[in-house]
């Protein structure tokens, strides 16, 4: 009887022009691969010449924005790998320099771009080490880049959001800042900081269709992890591949590296009208690590 019950009712869903719609639409969309549009939107994605912040800066290229690429430095290779860019998916797309541990910079970013549709705070650097032995500069330097820079480039978008009628505000936090590990005191300190104001943001542009949120990756194969490898082998006396597994896959149950496409994926969904709800909260593509 409830097999006879349920099988009517899969029936009648077949030929209900209401969901029979609805999954022509989705397999429409599975079969051609079509997907939403950012076209004639800016993006600003800062620290973007390599790892995440590049690989979100391509896949909201092939969604069709507009891209900013940035970093500190200022050689000929940043403004080709921009140009490749543009090339590749057929958007407008530059390089500004601007140094994000500087206030003024950050701010002058937003104002040298001259529009900010998607904000990206992406920058970030880490240091390992006790706090005892944690050396201050560094200290400064990673609230300054990882947390600060992100209250200034925020600060300077939103009127330009506010007067296009609409704006996104895509912090890339960190699991760290939603749990702790050792001898990170200041990048899980910065991280934690990113989602208090990813929150504040978010109840500060809660009437305005704009949205503020942090995704909280796990571990992605970068190089700003490569460069943890060698003072994480010293902190525990291990060798390369323990320390991946032992040490920084531990806290990942997938036992998987997230990649960069699944963050710019995250955030081309951010940026979707799906999306225009999510607004002061965290997406954690971590594996189920803040599961544990
Ligand atoms: P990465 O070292 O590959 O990239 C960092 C980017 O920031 C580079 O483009 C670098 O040039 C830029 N940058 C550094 N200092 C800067 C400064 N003063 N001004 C402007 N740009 C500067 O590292 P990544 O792993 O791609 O990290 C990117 C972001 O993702 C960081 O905020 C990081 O905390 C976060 N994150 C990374 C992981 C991971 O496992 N890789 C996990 C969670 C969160």
């Amino acid at each position: 009887m409830r097999a006879f019950f349920f099988g009517l009712i899969h029936i009648v869903m077949s030929f209900c022009p209401v969901t029979c719609g609805a999954r022509a639409y989705y397999w429409a969309g599975k079969k051609t691969g079509a997907r939403m549009t950012l076209s004639g939107k800016t993006a600003i994605i800062t620290g973007s010449n390599s790892g995440i912040g590049l690989g979100v800066a391509q896949t909201l290229a092939q969604a069709g924005a507009n891209v900013v690429l940035n970093s500190f430095t200022d050689r000929p290779e940043d403004h080709a790998l921009a140009a490749r860019i543009a090339k590749e998916y057929n958007i407008q797309a530059r390089y500004i320099q601007a140094d994000m541990s500087r206030g003024e910079d950050c701010r002058a970013l937003i104002q040298k771009a001259g529009a900010c549709d998607i904000l990206v705070n992406n920058a970030g650097v880490q240091h390992v080490a006790a706090i005892e032995d944690f050396p201050p500069e560094k200290w400064d330097a990673i609230i300054a880049i990882n947390l600060s820079s992100s209250f200034h480039t925020i600060a300077a978008a939103l009127p330009m959001m506010r007067s296009a009628g609409w704006g996104r505000v895509i912090n890339i936090a960190s699991a760290h800042g939603l749990t702790a590990s050792p001898y990170k005191v200041a990048y899980v300190a910065a991280k934690h900081g990113i989602v208090g104001l990813s929150k504040t943001v978010g109840l500060e542009t809660a009437e305005d269709p704009i949205t503020c949120n942090a995704i909280c990756p796990g571990y992605v194969l970068t190089p700003l992890v490569e460069a943890q490898i060698p003072d994480t082998m010293k902190e525990y006396g291990m060798d390369r591949e323990t320390v991946i597994k032992e040490v920084m896959l531990a806290r990942q149950p997938s036992r998987e590296f997230a990649t960069t496409g699944q963050v710019g994926e995250t955030a081309v969904f951010l940026c979707s009208d799906a999306a225009a709800q999510i607004t002061g909260t965290t997406i954690s593509i971590d594996g189920g690590w803040t599961a544990l």
